[in-house]
């Protein structure tokens, strides 16, 4: 059975057409889940008992559930969830100026295998569905509600790649960003991926305008290739145009680069150099990350000193760069990092 939080609004009205009912059903139904945040059609009492009967036959109201929990002194909360076949993905809750954001898993493991990343210790197992992205999100506005408070932000940076799950990726941001569903703007919605070129491309003739953030890490396809296999079938020469051709389609979003910052690797000034020739004609912004060490595979953080040059280069050419944030450093709140130890 599905989950019946796994549609968005334009499937969900396709089904009730096709269920005899009328297109506003769904609207009913999208109000009594996201906005009553009921959990069953007991609730759903402009509903007939008959058609609610008939739901009930087809649907169920299944969530991922929390199976670990850990709160740090800043205030992140990362969950393991529980999936309805028992695999494990983790979600991040964080605090932030502006809000609260929260950091989604897209699949149970990841297949990209870059060569810094614990998910990809762990090999792709399958994808999520959109009713296990959105669990992730409920799950934290919950916990938030109590304080009356609510998730205003939501990034698909968790493990996963998600353009290699791209429609239940794309389902699960229309119930995000739907004013009948949880109506998170779709600035303050970001995707972040590898580079799969297709799909950015793809992605950009959604007419959303969501954030799109590239995960760069490298200035060179020499590198690139060595730390991220992706890049062999999508190298920069094909990455950087596709960046361009998204802010173009997406009325004029500008990318973020994500660039994780390796000690002795890709740290140096020379790498600056080439990553700020490498990125000006997309005008993007770059987000420096302090390289979060996994045991298994011995690359190191940079110096507090290199990445304070690196940055400061960066703006000294006008690049918009800013050293991120981190959370959540006295619990496992690294990519893959909790799901790692729980599955070890
Ligand atoms: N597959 C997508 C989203 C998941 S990874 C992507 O590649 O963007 C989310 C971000 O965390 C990526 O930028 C990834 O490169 C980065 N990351 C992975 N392992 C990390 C680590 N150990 N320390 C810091 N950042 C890491």
């Amino acid at each position: 059975m599905n989950s019946i939080y796994s549609y968005s609004l334009e499937e969900l009205t396709k089904i009730m057409l096709a269920m005899g009912q009328s297109a506003y059903r769904s609207k009913q139904i999208f109000s009594w889940l996201y906005k009553k945040r009921v959990k069953s059609f007991d609730e759903m009492n402009d509903i007939s008992l008959s058609f609610r009967e008939e739901l009930k036959k087809n649907f169920d109201f299944f969530l991922p559930t929390i199976d670990v929990m850990e709160k740090s002194k800043d205030g992140t909360i990362k969950c393991l969830f529980k999936l309805r076949d028992g695999e494990r993905v983790e979600g991040v809750l964080m605090h932030y100026v502006y809000g609260y954001s929260v950091c989604v898993s897209s699949q149970v493991g990841c297949n990209m295998s870059c060569a810094f990343c614990a998910s990809g210790l762990l090999k792709k197992k399958r994808n999520l569905t959109p009713d296990e992205m959105l669990g992730q999100v409920l799950a934290f506005d919950e916990i938030l509600r109590k304080d009356g408070n609510h998730v205003t932000h939501c990034v698909v940076m968790g493990t996963g790649e998600p353009f290699d799950n791209y429609d239940n990726v794309l389902s699960f941001i229309r119930i995000l960003n739907s004013p009948f569903a949880l109506d998170i703007g779709a600035r303050h919605i970001t995707v972040s991926t590898c580079g799969v070129v297709p799909s950015i491309l793809r992605f950009g003739k959604e007419g959303l305008q969501v954030n799109l953030a590239i995960s760069l890490h490298a200035p060179t396809n020499e590198l690139r290739d060595k730390l991220m296999p992706i890049n062999k079938a999508y190298p920069l020469e094909k990455l950087i145009p596709a960046i361009i051709q998204y802010g173009n389609d997406s009325n004029g979003r500008r990318v973020t680069f994500e660039y994780i910052l390796i000690k002795g690797v890709n740290d140096s000034i020379e790498d600056a150099k080439k990553l700020e020739r490498l990125i000006r004609p997309t005008f993007g912004f770059v987000n420096l990350i302090p390289y979060n060490p996994v045991v298994e595979n011995g690359y190191e953080r940079a110096d507090d000193e290199s990445v304070a040059l690196f940055h400061n280069y960066l703006l000294s050419k006008k690049v918009k760069s800013t050293i991120r944030k981190e959370f959540g450093s006295d619990i496992d709140a690294a990519c893959g990092q909790l799901r790692a130890k729980y599955e070890r």
